[in-house]
């Protein structure tokens, strides 16, 4: 058994790290900075800590180095890495989040999905991105988690969740039902759904560090490697509840469709499906959405749906939570979607069952075809 939890370890690292060399092989890290709104002068950039510099760093010290993929800044040891680091440096985002950022910005750049559900000996669909730890910094090799690294104690984990959902107010009244509310989505699908919403995140920030250490939350996947709650742009929060309510996970979305990524995970492994609920054994349709708003939309038109956080982010060990059903599959009508179902498809049809596409019209999202507005 612990030979094959070290294969499992070593093959997802690998092709963590390939993923990773592919991105660096293909990307360049001065369309990276131009992407972030850096100018690039000379290759030279201003440094994002200019304040630490004696003159504001008017005259830029961060030299890219176009041909090595690297930066580095000449005052601050901090600043320095490839282009991970420098989305670390530039917006806080984590290894994932980057790899999330990368796929909308660049989105011919990431690789196909990996994974073949035939050779099943992979627990996830290709490396499930939203699990993937933040990097240590200033070592480019070191790309996931130290081994030695114990994942959070799931338990321990649902009780900070529960503590940090207590501590928002429902959607009502809040910028949330106003923005739910375009995208067609009403009072009783967001109750149902038990969706919080952050109204004041200095106050949910300081509340929650009353409650737990601050090493706590940071490994509960809540705040980052700064010692700051993770969601200050992200205040509309989609718990993930058991047939029992009880949240396990959560999404995080922005209400501001310039702000990329646009839903901000929490960190560490997803436990199941979105809207677990709709999974109960019984015989039907259920539509199995890209994120938890196009689940809601789904919902809230009356019928069956539940979400995954990303297209690759569906666990074959979640296959059995789908017995009796027939599946619809209606990721995004995007390259990666289409990749999406392809691999989802022949998933469920190895395991026996019953699959087919809701094909919407190019680049559209099942929330658009219900006819929500953005
Ligand atoms: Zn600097």
């Amino acid at each position: 058994m612990l030979s094959l939890l070290a294969f499992l370890y070593y093959s997802r690292m690998r092709s963590d790290r390939e993923e990773i060399d592919s991105i660096k092989a293909r990307l360049s890290i001065t369309a990276v900075a131009g992407r972030l709104g850096i100018e690039v002068r000379k290759g030279k950039i201003r440094c994002p800590y200019h304040k630490r510099h004696a003159h504001g760093d008017r005259t830029p010290s961060v030299s890219i180095s176009e041909d090595k993929g690297l930066f580095r800044c000449w005052v601050c040891e901090d600043v320095r890495g490839d282009l991970f680091d420098l989305l670390h440096v530039v917006r806080g985002y984590t290894f994932g989040e980057s790899l999330e950022w990368i796929r909308s910005e660049f989105p011919g750049v990431m690789g196909p999905v990996p994974y073949s559900p035939k050779t099943s000996a992979a627990k996830t669909i290709s490396a499930n991105v939203s699990s993937v730890k933040n990097r240590p910094q200033g070592d480019s090799s070191e790309i996931i988690s130290d081994p030695d690294e114990a994942p959070a104690d799931p338990l321990f984990r649902e009780k900070i969740i529960l503590s940090f959902l207590k501590l928002l107010k429902p959607v009502d009244d809040t910028p949330a039902a106003r923005w739910l509310a375009r995208r067609k989505i009403f009072k009783k699908t967001w109750d149902k759904a038990r969706l919080r919403y952050i109204d004041d995140y200095d106050r949910v920030q300081r509340d929650l560090l009353g409650l737990h250490s601050l090493a706590d939350l940071q490994k509960a996947g809540l705040y980052n490697d700064k010692g700051h709650l993770r969601y200050y742009r992200h205040p509309l929060v989609l718990p993930y509840l058991d047939d029992e309510f009880r949240p396990h996970y959560f999404q995080a979305r922005t209400l501001d469709s310039a702000l990329q990524p646009k839903e901000l995970n929490l960190r560490g492994s997803v436990p199941f499906p979105y809207n677990k609920a709709a999974l109960n054994g019984e015989p039907g349709w259920v539509y199995l959405c890209e994120g938890a708003i196009d689940t809601l939309t789904v919902l809230e038109k009356g019928f069956m749906a539940v979400g995954i956080p990303g297209v690759r982010s569906f666990k074959t060990e979640w296959l059995g939570l789908f017995r009796n059903k027939r599946v619809v599959l209606c990721l995004d009508n995007d390259e990666a979607g289409w990749q999406g179902m392809d691999t989802l498809t022949e998933l469920f049809e190895s395991a026996g069952m019953d699959v087919a596409r809701l094909e919407l019209p190019e680049g559209q999202d099942i929330n658009d075809w219900f006819g929500g507005r953005k």
